[in-house]
């Protein structure tokens, strides 16, 4: 069942995590007015304490970003809702900070996506020899975990990590199962169908959603890392439960 809002962009990133459109923030909200959207959500990617990471902001960024959402929700107060979130991954060493991005409040959603993960404690997966397979179920086994946190709001791309495979096999029907499971009992957090994954090779898995219920709590979003590339939910089509 999709839960986004009729004319809401949700999932969007901006120049700071350094493989987005060098374009304002102020861009991807002109480009949601224009394109008729009622609500934008911004969810760039999180930077983490001491900047461990790449492919994101530097934690020294994270106020700056904050602050120019803000404006731009006070500029646009009239003509647009804009939602203020971080896409992020869940790495148990990090629990201090997820407990302070929560109590702070300034975000109103926090998206898991789990694009690295802690093979073991303070070890992060890039720099241990793994084979593909191995990456594909240590992120989705991360997911899981992460689920059960109950630091998230909404799991990003839950099926993406699978591109690692070529077929769907009996080992990521029963993990899809379990995440389904763990989703459902925390408090039906929502899935993502993530359009950028959609129209990638093997990132979407239809075998994934079969196994969804019809009436699990399903959000789009589009992933864009360009204004070019956001898109309105507008209405449900009743084959695939896509229709831009
Ligand atoms: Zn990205
Ligand atoms: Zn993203």
């Amino acid at each position: 069942m999709i839960i986004t809002e009729k004319g809401e962009i949700f999932h969007v990133h901006t120049f700071r995590c350094g493989h987005a459109a060098m374009v304002p923030d102020e861009a991807y909200v002109e480009k949601a007015i224009e394109l008729g959207a009622g609500k934008i959500t911004f969810t760039d990617h999180a930077p983490f304490p001491g900047n461990p990471f790449g492919n994101r902001m530097d934690y020294e960024e994270l106020d700056e970003y904050v602050e120019s959402i803000r404006s731009l929700q006070e500029k646009y107060a009239y003509t647009i809702q804009i939602g203020c979130g971080l896409e992020i991954e869940y790495l148990p060493s990090f629990k201090s900070y997820y407990e302070e991005l929560r109590a702070s409040e300034r975000f109103d959603v926090l998206l898991l996506g789990q694009h690295i993960y802690e093979h073991a404690p303070g070890v992060w997966n890039f720099s241990v020899p793994l084979s593909e397979e191995e990456t594909a179920m240590g992120l989705f086994e991360a997911q899981i975990e992460g689920l059960a946190t109950g630091y998230f709001d909404v799991l990003a791309h839950p099926d993406r990590c699978f591109h690692r495979f070529d077929h769907w096999t009996s080992q990521m029907e029963t993990a899809s199962m379990e995440l389904i499971r763990v989703a459902e009992d925390n408090g039906r957090i929502p899935l993502e169908k993530n359009v950028g994954s959609i129209s990638t090779y093997n990132m979407y898995w239809p075998e994934f959603w079969e196994l969804v219920d019809p009436d699990y709590p399903v959000v789009v979003g589009c992933d864009a890392h360009d204004p070019r590339w956001m898109l309105i939910w507008n209405e449900v089509d009743d084959d695939d439960g896509f229709k831009f």
